[in-house]
Order: C-alpha cells, then structure tokens, then sequence
C-alpha cells in the first residue's frame, strides 16, 4: 500500500481541507502516515504573512530531501498567489492553488515525471464540496464557507481565495450527522469569511448555526473567527434560544484604534466593536470574547497603540492572539507610508501580549469554585484529563475521566494559562 503524508500550515479551513484529502487517499487506498518514509508528500500552504511563505518553501525541501524518489504535492494560498515562485522550487512536482482539490489523487495518479500545474487564476463561484468524517481531533471543524471580498488593507487572503462561496446546508447537516454517526460531540464551523456564510445561496450564518444543532447527538456547536458586523439583535436573539451553542466569540478586532481600523479597511469603528461586545455580555452570562489584534500596522502612533490597548482591555478578552503587521506584496498596506520600524512591532507585541495574559487570568479566575462542563479531548497522565468548557476555557482535571466525552468539573484554580479542576 502506497504512503501519504501531509504538512499543513495556517488556519482551520487549511486544516480541515487536509482531513478531507486524508480521506480522499485513503477512499484510494494510500495508507497516511504522519511521519517518516512517504510515495507521496502534500505540503498545504499559507500565505497570511511573509514567514508563511518562507515555512511552506523550507517544508517541500525538507519532504524531497526524506525521499527523493517521492510525489512532492503542493497547493493552498501560497501556491494560488505565487505559482510562479512554486513553480521554481525544483523539488515539486505537482501544483495546486485553492481550487480543484478533490481531483488530487487523480493528478497523483496520472504524474508522468514531469512538473505540472493546475493553478487556476481565476477561481469559480462554486463551493468545493470536500468532506471530512474521519478527524483526528475531538472536536471536528467542518469548513462551511470560501472567499472573502472585504480587502482589508493589510490581506492577501481574497486573493488567494476568491469570491464568496457557502457549503449547500443540505451538504452540510448531512456531513454533521455522518460526524454525530462516528462519536463527534462538538463541531466548529470555520470559513475565510464565515460572517458572510449564506449570502450566495439565500441563507444566512444565523439558519445554519440552527440545522447543525438540531443534529441529534452533538452536544456542542461553535464558530470560528468571525466579525462583529455579525452581531446583530437577531442574530443574539435567534441564537440565544440554542442550549448546545458555545457562547464563545472569536470577534476579530485586528486593532482596538478607529482611525487604524480606518487605514485597514476594516468595516466598524471601536465603539460599534465594544457595543457589540457588551450585547453579547449582556445576553450571556458566561459569554468568552477572544480576539485577533495586530500591532505596528502602517502609521500606527504611539497614541493610537495606547488607544488599542484601551479597547482590548475594556472588552475584558479571556484570550488574545496577537500578530505583528508584515507586509504582503500585493495589498494596499504595503505601499502605505510610515511602515513601524520592527523593534517598535516587537516592543508593542510584548506589550500586548503581557495585557491578553493579564485579562486571561482575570477572566479564568472568575470561574474559581464553579462546576462547569468540559469536553476532554486527551488523557495527559495517568486520570489526568485535558479539555475545553462550552467557553472555551482550557482545563487540566483529575479523576476518572473520558476522551471524547463531557464531564462536570469543579474548577479549584488557575495554573499556567488553565485552571484546574476535580472530574466530578
Ligand atoms: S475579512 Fe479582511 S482579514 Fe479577513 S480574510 Fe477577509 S480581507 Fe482578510
């Protein structure tokens, strides 16, 4: 049987696109292997910052060094904006951009030697309907949605991902049911703009979110990252009637400044941000903010840093991944005047990072002495389990646990970024 292996870089939608070819593979019976001696080697690319793309070029070198006599795969963001550049790395033999991934085996199959691609400049409005049933993970990300068209100032990903594209909800419940079938008691929606799920097939984020948890069997339905234009009092209100949603919000801020949200292009200023951060505070109780913030965007001053670590703190965020602003060729930003100097981005980081880490502790403190349900996804030591609550927090507990299962946990405290607890 032949071997397969996989390397993956970037975000959900990148990861669950690599559990559907995982599976594509073995329905043609290669067996996937994670590490070691591979026939065939697929590199699933990134390209949201300048280190992505130096990451995705190392990784092909590093896989035709393993075994040269191998099939060097690549496709993703990187290879859909940069072909080219792909194209002379030597060591790959078959291109693929962010279309067309279904037809991978088959391209594998008919490799005659010579380097071929099959990147598509323009990409197709269609959905391209992978699957995943099988994951290696305990909670299962299922990628509803494609593209973006919002051209944020700083992004490349429209670009490398194309027009706006949303999963049939048919495709969608079935797939999550198959997922129920086979013991998944969670399931993350992800999307490159998942806000925008729906409006290319007359539905909305709000009437999928409503099918998934009706699926018998799964306990827990949550999102991926998404932006606060989403929302809205109907969406609060329709989701507020869903026992097994998570009340954890990734609402991307990218900068907690107006006058740089408005140099990003960014659709909301920081007071609709914080409105919409204390509405969903306002309808749960045990809502979870966390966030995406850049720092040394183009421009940025001193005052206007001081201003976002103003909003991050006063959305009170249980976590925050912070991203220096890097250049990409291609966006607006990166033509923009007054570039921050590096040691400035890396004085900020620090900066910023130091404020998530306080409001995390402060956040997870307050959950000291309270019984919460947590999902274990692995056994860590022997009837020691870790595990995410319905808000996300992260938890190390004792006692006789299951993988795969929920299970009530009396939190005792907070310990190097989780809290611990006793498995009731
Ligand atoms: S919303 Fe903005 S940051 Fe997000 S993928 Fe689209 S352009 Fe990029």
């Amino acid at each position: 049987m032949k071997k397969v292996r996989f390397y993956t870089l970037g975000c959900k939608v990148n990861l669950y696109e690599t559990e559907a070819l995982k599976g594509l593979f073995e329905k043609s019976n290669y067996k996937v292997v994670d590490n070691g001696f591979a026939d065939v080697f697929v590199v699933n690319t990134c390209t949201v910052t300048a280190v992505s793309d130096k990451k995705s070029r190392q990784m092909i070198r590093r896989m035709k060094k393993l075994n040269p006599k191998s099939i060097v795969v690549v496709l993703g963001c990187y290879s859909q904006i940069a072909p080219e550049d792909v194209k002379n790395i030597k060591d790959v033999d078959i291109i693929l951009g962010t279309t067309d991934r279904t037809k991978i085996v088959e391209f594998v199959e008919n490799y005659d030697g010579n380097q071929v691609c099959y990147v598509k400049k323009d990409i197709p409005c269609e959905f391209e309907n992978l699957k995943s049933v099988h994951q290696s993970r305990t909670r299962a990300t299922l990628k509803i949605q494609d593209g973006c068209r919002n051209f944020c100032s700083y992004c490349i990903i429209p670009f490398a991902r194309g027009p706006l594209r949303s999963k049939p909800i048919l495709d969608t419940v079935n797939e999550v049911k198959e997922l129920a079938k086979n013991g998944y008691k969670e399931i993350v929606l992800v999307g490159i703009n998942l806000a925008m799920y729906g409006v290319d097939i007359k539905s909305s984020l709000t009437e999928i979110i409503e099918e998934v948890c009706k699926v018998e069997g799964i306990e827990r339905v949550r999102l991926g990252s998404i932006e606060p234009n989403l929302i809205t009092d109907e969406f609060i209100s329709r989701i507020s009637k869903l026992d097994n949603f998570c009340h954890q919000f990734h609402l991307a801020l990218q900068s907690g400044s107006s006058s740089v949200l408005k140099r990003m292009n960014r659709r909301y200023n920081t007071e609709e941000y914080l409105d919409a951060v204390k509405r969903l505070n306002c309808a749960f109780s045990d809502c979870a903010m966390t966030t995406d913030v850049m720092v040394g965007f183009p421009g940025e001053t001193d005052e206007e840093f001081a201003e976002s670590m103003k909003t991050v703190e006063e959305s009170g965020f249980s976590a925050i991944h912070v991203f220096p602003y890097s250049r990409r060729r291609g966006t607006v930003a990166d033509k923009m005047e007054n570039q921050v100097p590096e040691n400035v981005k890396t004085q900020r980081s620090e900066k910023m990072i130091a404020l998530g880490k306080k409001l995390k502790q402060k956040y997870y403190e307050k959950y000291v002495g309270k019984t919460v349900s947590v999902l274990f996804e692995r056994e860590i030591s022997t009837n020691v389990f870790e595990g995410h609550t319905m808000n996300f927090i992260q938890v190390i507990a004792n006692g006789n646990g299951t993988e795969g299962k929920c299970q009530n946990v009396v939190l005792k405290g907070y310990k190097e970024d989780c809290m611990t607890g006793e498995i009731i």
